[in-house]
């Protein structure tokens, strides 16, 4: 990988690093870095070489705490107390997306949950944007279920009773340079098979949100998008498969695998023993931990928490000295 420590010499990383890459693209990071940032960023270049289709991050930084190995004896200790056909871990909109999609069959089907609810992950921070699928890259997996998804999403919100506006949604331009991206966007979107995708002026984006600033000269318009509440598309779901017989344990986190014969036949939680045919990784931040459980362990997932700022009219005149703020303050923010 020749290609790897060329482009590492290049950024003027501080430490070293080293990477192996497998028969099956995957490419294991080892090594120690100068800062948390460098990891990241090695990591994303990594990430990009040819032939890469994964990456599991080693790294090591002076940032970066050690992860203390859990004793899990006490739990092993609590012998078996479950069994289903399916466990799925993870109570996000995920996992509760599939419970009760999965609910439609003669199953005995389990979701654990490390919390004390559900969507207390990723699902209870998030815009609760259904995205158009305007940006996913082309003959992906993702950009055929974003635009499938979102299409789908009438049928939820009127068969499980929650909110769902399709507002459409807008990508504002201010000059010619703005006018390049948003052409780009445009010409994916219409790849991914975007509905009634098009280019507007920025009089056409005001007479449909007036609130728009009038130094807005074009806009990707998508109408295809709109908003929920995340967490009540989450509750929805959960309470449908419930109804149709999908058990919930909460509180319960999923600390290692059984494998029989390359198979799973279990999952150890704090609860105990949960035997099972089938499980299924619905783990959000967490699902390379579990993946690393079963033995399968080709990427890693380094989360960062971040906070998202919203203001409303004369966004620039409030918001400018509180960016300044922000950088002086936090130097390591990363502000967009
Ligand atoms: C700031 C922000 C804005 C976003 N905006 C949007 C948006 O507008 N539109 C959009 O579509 N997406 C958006 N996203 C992404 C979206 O929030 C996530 O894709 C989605 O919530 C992921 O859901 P999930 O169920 O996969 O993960 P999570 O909601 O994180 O659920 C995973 C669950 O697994 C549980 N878990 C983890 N480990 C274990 C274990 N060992 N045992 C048992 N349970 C475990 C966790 O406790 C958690 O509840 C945004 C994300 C962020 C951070």
């Amino acid at each position: 990988m020749q290609s790897f420590y060329d482009r590492l010499a290049q950024m003027g990383i501080h430490g070293h690093a080293e990477i192996d890459l497998d028969e099956d693209g995957i490419a294991h990071l080892t090594g120690s870095l100068g800062s948390w940032q460098e990891v990241v960023d090695v990591g994303h270049m990594a990430a990009k070489l040819p032939g890469v289709r994964h990456v599991v991050c080693d790294l090591q930084s002076p940032e970066v705490k050690e992860k203390k190995k859990e004793d899990i004896s006490p739990y092993r200790a609590l012998g078996e107390v479950d069994r289903a056909d399916v466990v799925i871990i993870g109570g996000g909109v995920t996992g509760c997306g599939i419970a009760r999609q999965l609910s439609r069959y003669q199953l005995d089907i389990l979701l654990i949950e490390a919390k004390k609810d559900i969507a207390c992950g990723t699902t209870k921070a998030n815009n609760g944007m259904i995205h158009s699928g305007y940006d996913s890259k082309p003959d992906t997996l993702k950009a055929k279920l974003n635009v499938r998804g979102n299409a789908l999403y009438s049928d939820w919100a009127r068969d499980l009773g929650f909110q769902f506006n399709r507002t459409g949604s807008f990508v504002c331009g201010f000059d010619e340079e703005d006018r390049k991206v948003i052409e780009a966007y445009y010409e994916n979107g219409k790849k991914n098979g975007v509905p009634g995708i098009e280019i507007i002026s920025g009089e056409r984006a005001r007479e449909i949100e007036p609130a728009l600033s009038s130094a807005i000269t074009c806009a990707l318009w998508t109408p295809s998008a709109g908003y929920v509440e995340p967490y009540e598309v989450a509750l929805a779901l959960a309470e449908n498969a419930v109804d149709n017989g999908v058990r919930f344990r909460l509180s319960c986190r999923a600390v290692d695998m059984e494998i029989d014969n390359g198979r799973i036949s279990g999952v150890l939680t704090n609860q105990g023993l949960i035997k099972c045919d089938f499980v299924i990784n619905a783990a959000g931040l967490y699902a390379d931990e579990i993946a690393e459980m079963a033995g399968d362990r080709f990427y890693s997932i380094h989360p960062r928490r971040g906070d998202l700022l919203f203001s409303t009219k004369n966004t620039k005149e409030n918001f400018l000295p509180l960016l300044d703020w922000l950088r002086a303050t936090i130097p390591k923010a990363e502000v967009l």
